[in-house]
């Protein structure tokens, strides 16, 4: 189980439907299982955007930094699949997670339509993308979940 704040889960399925008909996507921050910042991101991917996403390393290291200065580790991924309804890990979602071991957790939030939005998260263990639970508490909770 991995558990988000109201605030940060929000902010994510906005940012995907915001990035439509674009793939969106971001990092995710954390400390054990708890998701303590986000850092949604540009899809460097131009109009092929609507299947692929495209991270600038420039991005990349001021994601690092920002998480470093809040004291927290990187713990994964998130990025939208338009026009899908389930949300599945790709090939390339699945090797993007083997070849980057920070990217330990895969957030993927299945756009079928405006009012059809499916989230789901995998945990790479040995290679293998394993679905986590998701659970959202309210913001002034989270520090309960942290140990
Ligand atoms: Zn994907």
């Amino acid at each position: 189980m991995y558990v988000f704040t109201v605030k940060h889960f929000h902010t994510i399925v906005q940012h995907c439907l915001d990035y439509l008909p674009f793939e969106a996507g971001g990092f995710l921050g954390g400390r054990g299982n708890v998701i303590l910042g986000i850092f949604p991101l540009n899809n460097f991917a131009g109009f092929e955007g609507r299947e692929k996403f495209e991270i600038s390393s420039y991005m990349t290291s001021s994601v690092f930094e920002f998480f470093k200065k809040k004291k927290i580790q990187v713990m994964g991924f998130y990025h939208s699949h338009p026009e899908r309804n389930l949300p599945i890990p790709s090939k390339q979602d699945v090797l993007a997670s083997q070849i980057i071991p920070a990217i330990r957790l895969n957030m993927i939030v299945s756009i079928n339509d405006i009012l059809d939005v499916n989230c789901a998260l995998f945990e790479t263990i040995g290679g293998k993308p394993i679905k986590q639970t998701i659970k959202v508490v309210q913001d002034s909770k989270i520090d309960q979940y942290l140990i």
